[in-house]
């Protein structure tokens, strides 16, 4: 069971659906499932129209998903539920400290609420972390190892303005919707030991990992919705699709760059082979 998650944040850029199309292809060629889940919880960076324009543009690519979409906001009990076993277990406090003080301490959580619970009404909820290796092996980056306590410190679960955190909602999530593959960005790979930890604390089965890299354009910089959102043609999506397996490492043949998507995704779907895809964090766009 594998998953596309996008934030309704803007329309996909081609970075996004590279990612979307490595996990479609790696689902169905598992023969198994590929869901939907549109990460809406972050309301204040939600755009208006950004979730027609995500499944017009899936569609347009033949990248059809199975079942209803999920949608994070409907699914609040869950993570309250979650966050209610982590209290319960005393994994969990309340945390009032600011950003300006926090910039102090780049990168580690220094613990200041940790022992001296705050009072003030609006608090965020962070999980004490412990001091031992989280490691896994991802799929494509090999071993990772990271110690949460010396490396990040204990993390946010619930903000303080009340919107749960993405560390939790995408553990609850994938545990929910049962997902036991999870093909991403590599720009994601630096939470996934803090979900690991998630994962072992609310004794969730872990599912697979496999971190792609992103996309950069030729300035080195990571494609962002704003500087890559309208470069997708849907009017021709054929030779872009062409243009992604060969992205991924594919090797399409020469003589299906003007295929249609759904025979594109056929041949792509039968010669899937993600040791193609290279070990690295970032791959350039420079086929153009
Ligand atoms: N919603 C996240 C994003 O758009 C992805 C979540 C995930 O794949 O775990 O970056």
């Amino acid at each position: 069971m594998g998953r596309f998650a996008p934030s309704p944040t803007g329309p996909l850029h081609l970075g996004s659906l590279y990612t979307a199309l490595a996990s479609y292809l790696d689902a169905r060629w598992h023969n198994g499932y590929w869901l939907l889940r549109i990460d809406d919880l972050d309301t204040p960076r939600n755009r208006p129209g950004a979730v027609s324009a995500i499944l017009a543009c899936l569609e347009a690519f033949g990248l059809y998903w199975d079942g209803e979409i999920y949608y994070q906001s409907q699914h609040i009990q869950a993570y309250d539920d979650a966050l209610a076993v982590l209290q319960a277990q005393k994994q969990i406090y309340g945390c009032v400290c600011s950003r300006k003080i926090l910039d102090q301490y780049p990168g580690v959580y220094p613990g200041f609420c940790r022992d001296a619970p705050p009072c003030a009404r609006q608090q965020a909820l962070r999980v004490k972390t412990q001091s031992h290796l989280i490691a896994f092996t991802d799929a494509l980056q090999g071993p990772i190892a990271e110690n949460l306590a010396i490396q990040h410190g204990d993390f946010v679960v619930k903000r303080k303005d009340d919107i749960v955190a993405y560390q939790l909602a995408v553990v609850v999530d994938d545990h929910a919707q049962r997902i036991n593959h999870v093909v991403r960005g590599f720009d994601l790979l630096s939470s996934t030991p803090k979900q690991w930890f998630l994962q072992n604390l609310l004794n969730y089965h872990h599912p697979e990992y496999m971190h792609v890299p992103v996309i950069v354009d030729t300035h080195g910089q990571k494609l962002s919705k704003q500087s890559y959102a309208t470069a997708i043609n849907f009017l021709n999506p054929g030779p872009v699709l062409w243009r992604l397996l060969a992205l991924l490492g594919q090797n399409p043949p020469v003589q299906l760059d003007q295929a249609s998507v759904a025979e594109l995704l056929e041949w792509a779907v039968e010669h899937w082979q993600p040791q193609n895809l290279k070990k690295i964090s970032a791959i350039q766009d420079t086929i153009e």
